[in-house]
């Protein structure tokens, strides 16, 4: 049942011709509100669940927009030729989509035949994972630690909730692929990775892994929504991009 075309959602960007958001050429929706903090993030912009103004010397400008699903799907459709004819469709990203799932959920429900993926962080109860999981067509879902101590340390949240919907995805048919974003001393370092293809490799379906490279320009935007930046790594350090470890396990992995 579609869900209400008044419901509404904060969205902070609605990026169109999108290439690297999945299959071909996207138009990618950023919704509002994420309950990590990961020490890395570069989308800040993305994290306060409500609309915000950023400050910098070039101006202010307001960030987060409030739509109804009517008038996002809308939208979205009026792009539907182009984006069927590039092999392409929607994607939700973020912030955390699955943050304001009844919103994305009643979005996607009225579409017109458009491919839709999901890019998520994976901390959701299990409910709302599972009903989002149920309507898109394809996930990308962001593995970073999987020591639970060193995810709480570098996210302010424990990997538990996001183990158990990796694990539930797995158990679907929905393609997806897990995205690792190479964090230098962090995220990248031998033990985590190998962690990684091995609970990858653990599973009734393995999944593809993309290596994310480290994203420099992460902190540019911090001073502007009034959020400190303070990297506890080396940037000056390349990442480990090593996909080795990956095909030990039969895994297949790459470097986006
Ligand atoms: S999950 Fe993504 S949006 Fe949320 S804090 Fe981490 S990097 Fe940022």
């Amino acid at each position: 049942m579609a869900g209400p075309a008044d419901q509404t959602g904060i969205v902070f960007d609605i990026k169109e011709f999108a290439v690297f958001d999945g299959p071909g050429i996207r138009t990618t929706v950023f919704l509002k509100g994420c309950p990590l903090r990961c020490a890395w993030c570069h989308n800040p912009e993305g994290i306060s669940p409500e609309p915000e103004v950023l400050h910098s010397p070039a101006g202010d400008r307001r960030v987060g927009e409030r739509l109804t699903a009517a008038a996002l799907a809308a939208r979205l459709n009026r792009q539907g030729g182009i984006l069927r004819d590039a092999g392409g469709g929607v994607s939700f990203s973020g912030g955390e989509p699955l943050l304001q799932a009844e919103f994305v959920e009643a979005v996607i429900d009225r579409l017109d035949r458009l491919h839709v993926l999901l890019d998520t962080s994976g901390y959701a109860d299990e409910t709302r994972f599972r009903r989002l999981l149920a309507k898109v067509d394809m996930v990308f879902f962001d593995l970073k630690l999987m020591d639970p101590d060193l995810h709480e340390r570098y996210t302010g949240c424990r990997n538990e909730p996001i183990l158990r919907n990796l694990q539930i995805l797995s158990q679907s048919e929905c393609a997806a692929v897990v995205r690792v974003p190479l964090v230098p001393g962090v995220t990248d370092t031998a033990a985590n990775l190998e962690a990684i293809a091995r609970a990858c490799h653990s599973f009734r379906r393995p999944f593809r892994v993309d290596l994310l490279p480290y994203n420099r320009a992460a902190g540019g935007k911090y001073g502007a929504c009034g959020r400190r930046f303070s990297p506890g790594w080396d940037e000056s350090r390349p990442a480990n991009a090593d996909t080795t470890v990956f095909a030990r396990f039969g895994i297949e992995a790459r470097v986006v």
